[in-house]
């Protein structure tokens, strides 16, 4: 079977991580696939890796990461990069924030052969007018600037195939934008 690993950069995570995990198992534990979860514990002062190397889960094999102190959820997500196995991997984050729903719907289109899948959100109503306003004035910078066009309202949610990890494990600049 093909496998998927599942990048999670935690930061001070406790009360999210274990609701986090077992809304992951109960997504993905019936699909036809190996999953790893590689969790990257990023200088939380909290329980959250105590929570973590606790955590058994039946349908995952699970990687845990402890990074020496707090370097920023990029870094955590570089790292993560580097150490996944996957066939695949889908950076996650450990607020739920993203539907675990669309997770099938990614695999689909990596397996009709794109080596990214981008998930896009459609609706921000849920985030503050500020968030909203620096957001949009983010993406109409960021596109002034790069000649790259970077898509609005993409985040870190997204699957990439090994060949695009890789590439990334390629690339040592320690300010990245993923
Ligand atoms: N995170 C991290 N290091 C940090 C800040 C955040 O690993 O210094 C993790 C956090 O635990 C979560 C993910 O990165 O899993 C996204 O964090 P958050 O929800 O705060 O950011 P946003 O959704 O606003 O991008
Ligand atoms: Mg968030």
């Amino acid at each position: 079977m093909k496998k998927i690993s599942l990048i999670i950069p935690l930061y001070n995570e406790q009360e999210s991580i274990l609701t986090t995990l077992s809304a992951l198992e109960a997504e993905l534990g019936v699909l036809p696939y190996d999953f790893q979860l590689v969790l990257v514990n990023d200088g939380s002062r909290d329980a959250t890796l105590a929570l973590i190397s606790g955590y058994r889960p039946r349908a995952f094999d699970v990687k845990i990461i402890d990074l020496s102190r707090n370097f920023g959820k990029e870094a955590a997500l570089s790292a993560g990069i580097d150490e996944a196995d996957g066939d695949a991997a889908i950076p996650f984050d450990a607020d739920l924030q993203d539907p675990t729903a669309l997770i099938p719907k990614l695999l689909a289109k990596w397996e009709e052969g794109y080596e990214v899948v981008l998930a896009k959100r459609i609706d921000r109503s849920t985030d503050t007018p500020l968030k909203r306003l620096t957001a949009r004035w983010f993406y109409s910078s960021i596109n002034h600037l790069s000649d790259v066009p970077i898509p609005e309202n993409v985040g870190d949610f997204r699957l990439m195939d090994r060949k695009v990890m890789e590439a990334l494990g390629q690339l040592r600049e320690n300010r990245r934008f993923m």
